[in-house]
């Protein structure tokens, strides 16, 4: 080990890895530091089941991570990430037996949701269709990261996309298109009103018109995975079991880059009250499902689907996302679920399968959601407890205990809502920095925010290798 560092990474989850890969790339030693026993963080693979049945307890679906300009930008498929996609991206069934679909086809998207919204979907997705990877960069590296490449696009984008998810709905006649926009707006557990929703709404679209919405081989471990292992061919080091509590338990670094709260940064780099401002919000309720066979669809289109959204109402998903916000958990929950072995068979023994599902519910709630979620899924496939051989629920609580990142069960590391949504962890052009010069933070609790792409590692290693070069 050299005597002092150029930079130690406190934390192995997507970003902390990118940011550490970012650096390696460039020269600089790095090292990181991860508590738990296995890398990856919210990206990561377990039997928690039964044997043979490999589920994912955090992440699933990666439409931004397929589409993520760090993750394009590094050779991962020679570390074994393959993204799988399945038929269709996304299908949002209802409760007369149809469904919407988010297909890669913009047209079979906007035909899925009738003929008085077909046009309005198609004029609202063309702009950026063939602009997506320069806008995904240009506004993955907002605020400051990098200039924009499209000024323009983004601006245009800005336009529609600032706006309440609320306002863009209304462009929709039917309902069915509304549904399927909030739905999308939805995973990122903000309330439909809030600022800039229609930016979420529009990204995850764009995202499946674009990349997909793959599911890496193996499950999304295999993202972790392939990030640690290309570290080390660069030369980092990965130590894991070990918390780090307090700086000095780190060695000698001139730069430390925190993949964690910002809570947690504040304790650990003794920043005071550097971060008291910053909320953290709703939680999920996440069931890992081994099934004896595929999920009873009634809706054909959600037998080919890899994500099935389930909220058949606009009205009904705001719902449900104001009162897991408000401190209420739903009695009729929004649902985002995953079917990752239907493209992916070594995810569980033959003939069997691994189902992903989750609802919101409040910060900290520590009650039991899973016959609310399975009386939703019933409702759309009649039959599915029939196919249930096992069950593994995790609420706030566990969630909380599995990742120290998840203060109150929140996913998101921080409220994705108002100012927070864009601007996090506090209003500034430098969100990675903090009052102490050497040290840094990359986890999702900076833009752009949660999810497995790696961007926010990405940025704050740009900060870091602007500062080390200065230096
Ligand atoms: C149930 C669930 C479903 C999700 N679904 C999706 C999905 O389908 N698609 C998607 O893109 N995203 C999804 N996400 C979100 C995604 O997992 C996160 O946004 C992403 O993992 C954030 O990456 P990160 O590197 O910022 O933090 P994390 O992945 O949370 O990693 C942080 C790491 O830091 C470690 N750490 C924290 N404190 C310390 C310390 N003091 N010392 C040492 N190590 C420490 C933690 O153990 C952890 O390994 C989901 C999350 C959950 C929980």
């Amino acid at each position: 080990m050299p005597s002092m560092l150029d930079a130690v990474v406190v934390g192995a989850g997507p970003n902390g890895l990118t940011a550490a890969v970012e650096l390696a790339r460039r020269g600089f030693s790095v090292e990181v530091f991860e508590a738990l026993d296995t890398v990856g963080g919210g990206a990561r693979t377990e039997e928690l089941t039964l044997p043979g049945f490999r589920h994912d307890p955090c992440s699933a679906v990666h439409p931004l991570g397929a589409g993520s300009p760090a993750f394009k930008a590094m050779p991962l498929g020679r570390y074994g990430l393959e993204w799988l996609h399945p038929e269709l991206p996304m299908a949002h069934p209802w409760d007369d037996g149809t469904a919407a679909v988010l297909s890669r086809s913009v047209a079979e998207t906007a035909a899925s949701f009738g003929a008085r919204d077909a046009g309005t979907y198609r004029r609202l997705v063309a702009p950026y269709v063939t602009k997506w990877d320069t806008l995904a960069r240009d506004f993955m590296s907002l605020p400051y990261s990098a200039l924009p490449r499209d000024p323009l696009t983004l601006a245009r984008f800005g336009i529609d996309g600032l706006p309440p998810s609320t306002w863009l709905m209304r462009r929709f006649r039917d309902e069915k298109a509304r549904a399927l926009f909030a739905g999308l707006v939805a995973h990122v557990i903000a309330p439909l009103g809030g600022l800039a929703t229609s930016a979420v709404g529009l990204v995850f679209a764009l995202a499946a018109h674009t990349g997909g919405w793959p599911m890496p081989r193996g499950g999304s471990q295999s993202i972790a995975d392939a990030l640690a292992a290309y570290l080390r061919d660069l030369g980092g080091v990965v130590h894991t079991g070990f918390e780090v509590k307090r700086l000095d338990d780190l060695p000698p670094a001139r730069a430390y880059v925190f993949d964690t709260s910002p809570t947690a940064l504040a304790r650990i780099a003794g920043l005071g009250q550097a971060y008291e401002k910053y909320r953290y919000g709703a939680s999920v309720f996440k069931i890992d499902y081994a099934l004896d066979g595929p999920v009873p669809w009634a809706a054909e289109e959600a037998r080919r689907a890899g994500t099935v959204q389930i909220g058949p109402t606009s009205g009904e998903i705001g719902t449900a996302l104001n009162l897991a916000s408000g401190g209420t958990a739903p009695e009729t929950p929004f649902l985002i679920t995953a079917q990752p072995s239907l493209v992916d068979p070594s995810r569980a023994p033959e003939g069997k399968h691994v189902f992903w599902a989750y609802g919101h519910v409040p910060h900290a709630w520590d009650g039991d959601l899973t016959d609310a979620i399975e009386r939703q899924i019933e409702r759309f496939a009649p039959g599915f407890r029939d196919r249930v051989l096992a069950r593994a629920t995790a609420g706030p609580p566990e969630l909380a205990a599995r990742n120290a990142n998840y203060i109150g069960g929140d996913i998101a590391c921080g409220a994705a809502s108002g100012l927070q949504l864009m601007l996090r962890p506090k209003v500034t052009l430098f969100p990675y920095a903090t009052k102490h010069p050497a040290v840094f933070i990359c986890s999702s609790a900076t833009p752009p925010g949660p999810g497995v792409h790696g961007m926010s590692g990405h940025n704050a290693a740009k900060a870091v290798w602007r500062r080390l070069r200065a230096a």
